[in-house]
């Protein structure tokens, strides 16, 4: 037998503890290292992305890579208070459209063929503040009376 195995098995339970304390803090001194690299993962996939690359990772308080957006999107829109929502919405908006040539849709006339599509998302209307009217009380034009548009972002052709 292994001398580290007889060492470790007179106290199982405190060589396992202390094994696991040097991982985590061996974990610990390696994530510091990544960060002083310029990298960090996504929450939802764990992938390390560049971070000089604002368009890797969408930074909303948590990192969410590309691959994953449109799905942490529908989980994590319903669990937004009305407060936080618009600010989250309009940071997601900014970001897909300045970074991956997303066109913000209002009329389901002008929204493209699924097929053609690489992301859609739907989120609040900004011009009417997500109630579809005017505040003259009047049908919003923008959103057609909907309160909400998508964000898509096309295939390139
Ligand atoms: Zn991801
Ligand atoms: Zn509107």
């Amino acid at each position: 037998m292994h001398r580290g195995d007889l060492l470790l098995s007179d106290d199982p339970q405190k060589g396992g503890d202390e094994r696991l304390a040097a991982i985590e803090r061996d974990l610990k001194h390696l994530k510091a290292g990544l960060g002083l690299l310029g990298v960090a993962p996504c929450g939802s996939c764990g992938i390390y992305y560049r971070l000089s690359d604002p368009g890797a990772l969408f930074d909303c308080g948590e990192f969410v890579c590309w691959n994953c957006v449109s799905r942490w999107w529908l989980r994590r829109c319903p669990e937004l208070s009305t407060r936080d929502r618009p600010m989250v919405e309009r940071e997601l908006r900014q970001w897909l459209v300045g970074y991956h040539h997303a066109k913000v849709i209002g009329k389901l006339g002008d929204l493209p063929e699924p097929e053609w599509l690489l992301l859609k998302l739907v989120t609040g209307c900004e011009q009417c503040e997500g109630s579809g009217k005017t505040y003259s009380g009047h049908h919003c034009q923008h959103c057609d009376g909907r309160g909400t548009v998508w964000v898509v972002v096309e295939q390139p052709t």
